[in-house]
């Protein structure tokens, strides 16, 4: 028995299976990077375009890698917000039709839940409960949109403890890298060139630091990174490293430090880190350095998973079929909906 999950809040096109006990079965990507890059940024007409046109190709393919026919869908899910209202129209109408048509319940999931519960995708319970059991602790959803801690006590049962008041850092990584001049997005180039780069050239600001503050800014780390331009020269390939790897430091510690302040403050020894921006190899390496000086266990989203797909979405969707959870047909796509009302 399995969902038939699909993902349209954005730039991505994806579908997956994902069996009852939260296994993967396939999960399909189709990125717009590409036709994006152009304008430097996501132009919402064309992404919906774009899922329009590859949406049916891509559920066949998520049931024919599964080995699944579409008769054997136990129920049809879809991200319903947040995210771009033309493009989450596009997956949540289709999950709709396919519900209708084959008589079965359909789900609607949040985008940021499947972020949330997508590290533990394929760990942990036994083998026939892939990820099933999430014990209480401390989840970082770092991606393109949103910048978030949360005590997470159960599935379901989540307590916001900070937030971004102004750039998310995937956000934060990508206008900066546009700054830089590097292509769209410009959060794995920075990764990549900060390899490189000496991450003490540049003092670059950490913000809210104070104790007890566990909310983010990164629009004065943009606007310092700013004011150094016009005294640097970007054609030096080695200044350029140095930038990169200074200013992601400076996103790095306060994402890091606040992670484990919050999980003290919670009392739990487990941190989870999710999004695109959790692919970072810098900020995996910290956390995980840091996580073992205090005695607190890191649970990273395996890369695939990070950025925007459709099985983080399935997963989701088990955890809310297991708990007896349905969507009306009627329930609406949101691009603000929120994870934590
Ligand atoms: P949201 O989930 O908040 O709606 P989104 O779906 O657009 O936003 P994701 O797909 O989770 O965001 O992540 C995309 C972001 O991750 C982009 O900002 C991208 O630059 C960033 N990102 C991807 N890989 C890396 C990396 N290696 N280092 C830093 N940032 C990265
Ligand atoms: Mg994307
Ligand atoms: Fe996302």
């Amino acid at each position: 028995e399995c969902l038939l999950a699909l993902e349209t809040s954005c730039d991505e096109t994806a579908a997956s299976v994902v069996d009852l006990n939260g296994r993967v079965l396939s999960s399909e990507v189709v990125t717009q990077i590409e036709a994006h890059r152009v304008y430097g940024g996501v132009v919402p007409e064309l992404a919906s375009r774009n899922h329009i046109m590859h949406m049916r190709e891509l559920c066949e393919q998520a049931l024919e890698s599964a080995g699944v026919k579409l008769g054997e869908v136990s129920a049809f899910a879809a991200t319903s917000g947040p995210g771009l209202v033309s493009s989450l129209l596009i997956g949540s109408t289709m999950a709709k039709a396919l519900a209708l048509a084959e008589d079965k319940p359909y789900l609607a999931i949040n985008h940021l839940e499947g972020h949330l519960l997508s590290p533990f995708m394929g760990y942990g319970g036994s083998d026939e409960d892939l990820g099933m059991a999430i014990p209480p602790h401390v989840a970082l959803i770092v991606s393109g949109g949103h910048t978030m801690l949360l005590h997470v006590k159960a599935v379901g049962d989540y307590q916001l403890l900070g937030r971004t008041r102004d750039d998310a850092a995937g956000e934060a990584f990508d206008k900066v890298g546009k700054m830089l001049g590097l292509p769209y997005p410009g959060g794995p180039e920075i990764d990549k060139l900060a390899v490189g780069g000496d991450k003490k050239a540049f003092e670059f600001p950490r913000s809210m630091m104070e104790a007890g503050n566990l909310e983010f800014s990164f629009s004065g780390l943009k606007t310092a990174v700013l004011y150094h331009l016009p005294k640097i020269d970007l054609k030096d390939a080695q200044t350029l490293k140095d930038v990169c790897a200074s200013f992601q430091e400076a996103v790095i510690e306060v994402l890091v430090e606040k992670a484990l302040r919050a999980a003290k403050l919670c009392g739990v020894l487990l941190i989870s880190v999710s999004g695109g921006v959790s692919c970072n190899r810098r900020l995996r390496e910290r956390l995980v350095e840091r996580g073992g000086q205090q005695s607190v266990e890191i649970k990273l989203t395996q890369p695939r998973y990070s950025t925007d797909n459709a099985a983080m979405i399935g997963f989701a969707a088990v955890h809310r079929w297991r708990a007896g959870l349905r969507s009306a047909l009627e329930t609406d796509v949101s691009p603000n909906l929120p994870l934590v009302s």
